[in-house]
């Protein structure tokens, strides 16, 4: 995206005096402003007051569901036959900008108070971003050898550069957070070794393991789970496979389309409700449909069946109802529908949660699905302990992570100011 693109982007905000695309924006990023410091080309003023609130424009200005969230308000796209102004493409033009340029933030001197982040990902860095702007040493411990979480082993490479990704790293680490790879939590240390060390411990390592359906055959060779292909990058050989993805979200976006360009004969995405009902993005769904993955909307799995190994899946079609109560349409199995499809593998994508072996050995008080039980500042039943992310529970948005990252490091920041 050049300036002269940027420029005709930013002609279009009507600078609304309620701002609604910032309401949309789960990090509250003050977009009329900085797109109304975009349009008098002061790019680093615009980065500036954008850093006041996020630190990953670059990568939430490629990736984020935007018309879902601020694109999705802007009065402008609501105007008949109107586009909503392409905020998103805006953001990622200043965050690279900034890269290019060298731009920094500064950080107040540190203060005697050290704090432990634990994961690399969206939350993590942006808790370890904003206590460390603010004067606080912090050291973050993460699992793998690389940081970044989903935005480096989840999303795939053709939606967010790792080369770019890298480079946004560099730079929150540039502000002087100390990093410890290789470590994992429940493994190489325990919360209680962190909580003696440190002043205060910020969870952040996600929940990265595949739902299963709980349906017969999920136990046989061939069947996967989407997050753990993406994060180990362990794929069988697809080349003439059939492959079914069982999901209708980013994650069986992602994995579907990664198939596919790893020459599968054909990758079918099998959803139970609607092609409008479905999480994904509109256009991840365009794109997968340009690339040849074929789509089986309102289709449900009931099995998978196979001797040794994954031969076919029983699939059934449904109708969508609605229920009292349900704000969403339901899908209903449409009785003697049945049908079978043959197929070399099934990969589960219809969620994800954290791993419970390790949740559980924490000590903390985990809400009815397993997740660790945070109230609305982040801060756990362990005095010192705050969490956010996905391994909380929050909305499964790169934005909504980050935004758990900083509203818990404000929460940890007045936390510390309050205890001798
Ligand atoms: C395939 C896929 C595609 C997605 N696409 C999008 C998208 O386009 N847009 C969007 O907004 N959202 C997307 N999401 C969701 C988004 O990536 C997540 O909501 C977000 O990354 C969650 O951030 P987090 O920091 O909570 O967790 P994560 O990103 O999972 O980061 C957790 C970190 O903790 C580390 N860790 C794990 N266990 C341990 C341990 N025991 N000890 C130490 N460290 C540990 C991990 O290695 C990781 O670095 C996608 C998710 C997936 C799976």
């Amino acid at each position: 995206m050049n300036e002269d693109d940027i420029r005709n982007k930013v002609l279009k905000c009507f600078s609304c005096v309620k701002s609604p695309c910032q309401k949309g924006c789960p990090l509250n990023n003050d977009i009329k402003g900085f797109i109304k410091l975009t349009k008098e080309e002061k790019y680093k003023e615009a980065f500036l007051l954008l850093s006041e609130t996020t630190v990953l424009p670059s990568v939430c200005g490629r990736v984020c569901p935007h018309s879902k969230q601020c694109e999705g308000k802007c009065v402008r796209g609501i105007i008949k036959d109107s586009r909503a102004v392409e905020i998103g493409k805006i953001e990622a033009f200043i965050g690279d900008m900034a890269l290019k340029n060298d731009w920094t933030i500064n950080s107040l001197p540190l203060k005697n108070k050290k704090v432990a982040v634990v994961g690399g990902g969206p939350s993590g860095l942006t808790c370890a971003a904003f206590l460390r702007k603010n004067g606080y040493n912090v050291t973050i411990y993460e699992k793998h050898n690389y940081l970044g979480g989903l935005l480096y082993h989840g999303i795939p490479q053709f939606r967010l550069g790792k080369k770019l990704l890298r480079k946004v790293i560099d730079k929150i680490l540039e502000l002087g957070i100390d990093v410890r790879l290789n470590q994992s939590i429940g493994k190489d240390f325990s919360l209680e070794d962190l909580e003696n060390e440190y002043d205060a411990v910020f969870l952040g390592f996600g929940a990265n393991l595949s739902s299963k359906m709980n349906i017969p055959g999920e136990d046989l060779k061939g069947v996967y789970g989407g997050n753990e292909l993406l994060e180990n990058n362990n794929h069988p050989d697809y080349e003439g496979k059939v492959v079914v993805v069982s999901g209708g979200g980013d994650v069986a976006m992602d994995v579907a389309r990664t198939i596919k360009r790893k020459n599968a004969k054909k990758v079918y995405v099998i959803y139970r409700r609607s092609e409008k009902e479905s999480p994904a993005e509109e256009n991840e769904i365009r794109k997968a449909k340009e690339e040849g993955v074929e789509f089986l909307f309102k289709n449900n799995i009931l099995g998978i069946y196979g001797n040794d190994r994954v031969e076919k899946v029983e699939v059934i079609k449904t109708e969508l109802v609605k229920k009292e109560g349900d704000d969403r349409l339901s899908p209903v199995n449409i009785e003697k529908s049945n049908y079978y499809l043959s197929c070399d593998y099934v990969v589960m994508a219809i969620g994800s949660h954290p791993e419970s072996s390790i949740v559980n050995s924490l000590g903390l008080v985990l809400d009815k699905r397993g997740r660790i039980l945070i109230d609305k500042d982040g801060h756990t039943s362990k005095e010192k302990v705050f969490a956010g992310g996905d391994l909380a529970g929050t909305k499964s948005t790169v934005a909504f992570a980050s935004r758990a990252g900083r509203d818990a490091a404000y929460a940890i920041m007045k936390y510390l100011e309050n205890s001798v």
